[in-house]
């Protein structure tokens, strides 16, 4: 960025604080990004939920340490409990097409991250929580539709009596707008290469067999046609 750019970004900053709840995948990283030019002070929050992976913790304290991103990590183990499923099983495989909800599907999780990211934020005097939920591509999840985030807005406000605002910036995005999203933020090459979104751990590509590696590839091959085919008129 030249310093005129970040002089223009340092200028429209709001002075609030943000929490963001990161993973270290594409979607929570580009609302990394997103937050880091909107807000003055940004922390993250990973959940520790006994993820297939302890990759995906160790990409996300990554990120979050070249980002100088102040990070925290709780732990949510009880989740597991609760519900046992195809992303912290390794006994069930990961299914998502067909009837029902997807194996990688727990109730309420979104839920219970982003009121325990409440919880922090509040004590962190932060009043915005950044979320990389979308319900373009919600892929069955209730709790990552709109209407949801904004019930939930409403009561996190009335519980802990605090001005909260949850912030959705991929909510109507596929995911093809979400590399663009990402590429106007200046961070394209480094979501594409830093960040874990496939549910066998591989980083960056990713194993390109499983759903998520899927539905990632196929929105960056579009993007990238989108943007090259406009480059060219
Ligand atoms: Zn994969």
């Amino acid at each position: 960025m030249s310093n005129l750019a970040t002089l223009a970004a340092q200028a429209t900053r709001s002075k609030e604080k943000a929490v963001v709840v990161f993973s270290g995948g594409q979607d929570s990283t580009t609302c990394l990004f997103w937050a880091l030019q909107r807000f003055q002070e940004v922390e993250a929050v990973t959940f520790n939920y006994g993820q297939r992976h302890s990759e995906e913790i160790q990409c996300a304290a990554r990120i979050a340490e070249e980002l100088q991103v102040k990070h925290h990590i709780l732990d949510m183990s009880l989740l597991n409990q609760l519900a046992p499923n195809a992303l912290t099983r390794e006994d069930i495989a990961i299914k998502e097409l067909g009837d029902g909800p997807p194996t990688t599907f727990v109730d309420g999780r979104n839920m219970l991250f982003l009121t325990f990211a409440a919880v922090l934020a509040k004590q962190l005097g932060a009043k915005h929580i950044v979320t990389g939920v979308c319900e373009t591509d919600f892929s069955g999840y209730p709790d990552c539709r709109d209407i949801f985030i904004k019930s939930l807005n409403v009561t996190l406000n009335l519980a802990m009596d605090y001005p909260f605002v949850v912030d959705t910036p991929l909510m109507w995005l596929n995911k093809a707008q979400t590399w663009e999203l990402a590429d106007q933020l200046g961070a394209f090459d480094y979501v594409r290469t830093k960040t874990l979104t496939c549910y066998n751990g591989v980083i960056a590509d990713g194993c390109g067999e499983c759903p998520a590696c899927q539905l990632r590839s196929r929105g960056l091959t579009e993007y990238i046609a989108s943007r090259d085919g406009a480059a060219a008129q």
